[in-house]
């Protein structure tokens, strides 16, 4: 019955390409079609004359007779240049930047955006930007102000700091600090903390960048304040001390306490700098975590400047904090490159909505994320997954029974797993956390992952031995839903 199908002639060819429909007529015939009346005329032109082009391509191109005639079958034709108008056109209008949801379990995934921003931030973020404001603006004198003032006080009364600035990002803070402090001289830095920090940033890079003359001493695991010392020069202007904060070393180690080392700096005259990195406002250990280094630690240890990161585990938006002598932040203020890298007004509403919120430790617990996350207990992931488990069991069966199998072919259990608090902070440590665990039949977890990451909204899970991971500490309350429709199309689609 299949014999070979038949190759189509030149002839044949230029018939089809006379019989396909042109522009106008398509733009005619979906006139009426309101699934188009929210999409450009421009967009709309485009994609038919893509589509159009295409379909030509496939005439000339080495085609078989009988996939030509299926396209060309009179009335199909126009139907279909239609359809696939309206897929291109909308492929080209959605959103490039989308939401998604991030059920890896990883609070602080650089990939998916870092810190979620508390509803305050939120709220500031939008009265800002539809209103004017005193962005540069002394309301008491009338004159222009100063854009770091929003949030100044507030780091200050937080740190215990003299006097504070923030920038774009904390890489960039690092790059003014070093190129305020010490351009053209020597910075000292441990050979233990000659860190990388997501590939692109990497101290002896971000020093050069800033013209500062790297100093190593000490050893990848030891250093002493001898080694500080004995390094000094007349050109040396700085020491530096780097949180290496997304790896450890065990074992046999040293390194010097940044109080031992602002004691050496000022009895020699040396300024002493510490990037803290993922610096932190609350302390950890109290909720059951390893400590990590609090900023006013760092500031109380008499530092000449300390910079953070806003959006690690402050939990607010992108920024980079600087703290320290009121002395050395004002000549930071006058640093030109301070204009370069300036914080948005935006950015300065939420940095400041989110800061606040730190003058009382529990309510800022409850309401940043990124804090709510990472001191969510074991049991409240319990409750959470079996919710979770519920709902997607629910959604499977209401499928399954309409198509009257008995079978899902899916096993939905629950796991005890662990979460990564990500984001260059907290290394090694894994929060114990109950997870839902998918162990599809139909298709390997590979191709659930991939189904699961095209979907709309996207969802990313993790994937371990044979089983697709759903870890509930970074999925939100209201996302179960949209898993578990997602999980039923996308299961149950054969
Ligand atoms: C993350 C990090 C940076 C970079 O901070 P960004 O806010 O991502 O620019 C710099 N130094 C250390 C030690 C870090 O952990």
């Amino acid at each position: 019955m299949t014999g070979r199908p038949k190759k189509m002639t030149q002839t044949d060819k230029h018939q089809q390409l006379r019989d396909l429909p042109g522009v106008d007529h398509i733009l005619e015939s979906i006139k009426n079609d309101e699934r188009f009346f929210e999409i450009p005329r421009k967009v709309i032109l485009e994609s038919i004359r893509s589509i159009l082009e295409g379909i030509r391509q496939d005439i000339l191109g080495d085609n078989t007779a009988d996939t030509h005639k299926n396209i060309m079958k009179k009335g199909i034709i126009e139907k279909t240049i239609i359809e696939k108008t309206l897929g291109a056109a909308r492929e080209k209008i959605k959103n490039r930047l989308l939401p998604l949801i991030n059920a890896t379990g990883v609070v602080l995934h650089t990939n998916m955006g870092r810190a979620l921003l508390c509803e305050n931030a939120l709220e500031n973020i939008q009265t800002i930007s539809q209103s004017y404001s005193n962005l540069e603006l002394n309301l008491t004198t009338g004159k222009r102000g100063i854009r770091y003032t929003a949030v100044e006080e507030l780091i200050c009364e937080l740190t215990g700091a003299e006097s504070a600035i923030a920038v774009n990002n904390n890489a960039g803070a690092v790059l003014l600090a070093l190129n305020t402090l010490a351009k053209d001289t020597q910075v000292v830095v441990s050979r233990g903390e000659l860190v990388e920090i997501g590939g692109s940033f990497r101290v002896p890079d971000i020093m050069s960048k800033s013209g500062c003359h790297l100093k190593e001493v000490g050893t990848t695991n030891r250093t002493h304040l001898r080694d500080y010392e004995q390094a000094i020069t007349d050109n040396t202007g700085l020491f530096l001390k780097v949180h290496t904060s997304n790896y450890k070393i065990e074992g046999f180690t040293a390194s010097v306490d940044l109080s031992e080392l602002s004691e050496l700096g000022k009895r020699k005259n040396i300024q002493v700098m510490e990037d803290l990195g993922s610096g932190t406002l609350i302390d950890f250990s109290t909720y059951g975590l390893p400590a990590e280094p609090l900023v006013s630690d760092s500031v109380a240890s008499g530092a000449d400047v300390v910079t953070f990161s806003g959006d690690k585990l402050l939990g607010g938006p992108q920024s980079g904090i600087i703290v320290g002598k009121k002395e050395t932040i004002d000549k930071i203020k006058a640093n030109p490159l301070t204009r370069a890298l300036r914080i948005d007004k935006l950015t300065l509403g939420a940095l400041e909505a989110t800061l606040k919120l730190y003058r009382d430790e529990k309510r800022a617990v409850r309401e940043i994320p990124t804090l709510r996350m990472l001191t969510m207990s074991y049991e409240q992931t319990c409750k959470k997954a079996a919710a979770l488990q519920k709902r997607i069991k629910e959604a499977l069966n209401r499928q399954t029974s309409e198509m009257q199998t008995t079978d899902t072919n899916v096993r939905v259990e629950l796991a005890e797993l662990e979460s990564r608090p990500g984001g260059g902070s907290f290394p090694e440590l894994r929060l114990p956390t109950q997870c839902v665990t998918i162990h599809p039949e139909n298709m390997s977890v590979a191709q659930l992952e991939r189904r699961l990451r095209l979907s709309s909204p996207p969802i990313i899970g993790r994937i371990e031995g044979n089983r697709y991971i759903l870890d509930p500490r970074t999925i939100q309350t209201e996302q179960d839903e949209i898993i578990s429709i997602t999980l039923e199309k996308v299961l149950l689609k054969t």
